[in-house]
């Protein structure tokens, strides 16, 4: 029942929002930058520094001092928090092109990565779906948010009956899980923050009788 509904959610998402196409073109999987840009943002701002600092080169970043990093990372326009992390992840990402089975194992990779500081279970997910491209929906505010205020899971429901929940929804709706993702996090950036605002919000049609429930 749940899965229906969050399905139904999907599609109404998608007629608001229109679909994912544009925004995956530019973050090609597999690829080195798509996780510079997952982690750490995308760029906001052009650096006449650029040359100087390999942002594009992880096995040049393992070498650089974490100010260096941090500093191209805010010249750039992107989150120079990341750092530290990134530098871990430079340092586990195998190279150009990366091989499918390596990029396929998501039990080891997802051990991988959780073992990296700074790198939460959220971001471990993000790293998972949009750089590796497996089935892993990653359970950001939005998405605990817009979930149990709808009533289709709780916050007391295990991390695999959220994941379960969301690729039976995304497969009946006929979509993928980047796109649902993508989907449930606008809305949660436009509408669903810590006050909903339920107003005009695509999803207003699908709240339970008597308004959305309190997730926290
Ligand atoms: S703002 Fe309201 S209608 Fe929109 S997703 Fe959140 S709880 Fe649902």
């Amino acid at each position: 029942m749940s899965t229906q509904r969050l399905a139904e959610a999907i599609e109404k998402l998608r007629g608001a929002y229109g679909g994912l196409e544009a925004e995956l073109a530019a973050r090609p999987p597999r690829c080195w930058s798509t996780l510079v840009d997952v982690v750490a943002g995308g760029p906001k701002a052009k650096s006449s520094d650029s040359p100087r600092v390999p942002l594009d080169q992880p096995e040049q970043l393992v070498k650089l001092p974490v100010e260096a990093l941090q500093e191209a990372l805010k010249v750039t326009g992107r989150d120079q928090r990341r750092a530290g992390a990134l530098q871990a992840l430079a340092n586990w990402w195998p190279g150009d092109d990366p091989d499918e089975s390596w990029c396929e194992d998501h039990e080891r990779r997802h051990r991988e990565l959780t073992a990296i500081r700074g790198v939460g279970h959220e971001l471990v997910d993000r790293i998972l779906l949009l750089v590796l491209g497996l089935p892993a929906m990653p359970l950001s505010r939005a998405a605990l948010r817009v979930g149990c205020r709808h009533g289709w899971s709780g916050l007391e429901s295990e991390y695999d009956e959220w994941q379960h929940l969301f690729r039976q929804a995304a497969e009946l709706a006929d979509s993928s899980l980047p796109e649902v993702w993508w989907l449930i996090n606008r809305v949660g950036r436009s509408h669903c923050g810590s006050r909903p605002r339920c107003d005009d919000c695509p999803l207003e049609s699908l709240l339970p009788e008597g308004g959305p429930y309190e997730p926290e």
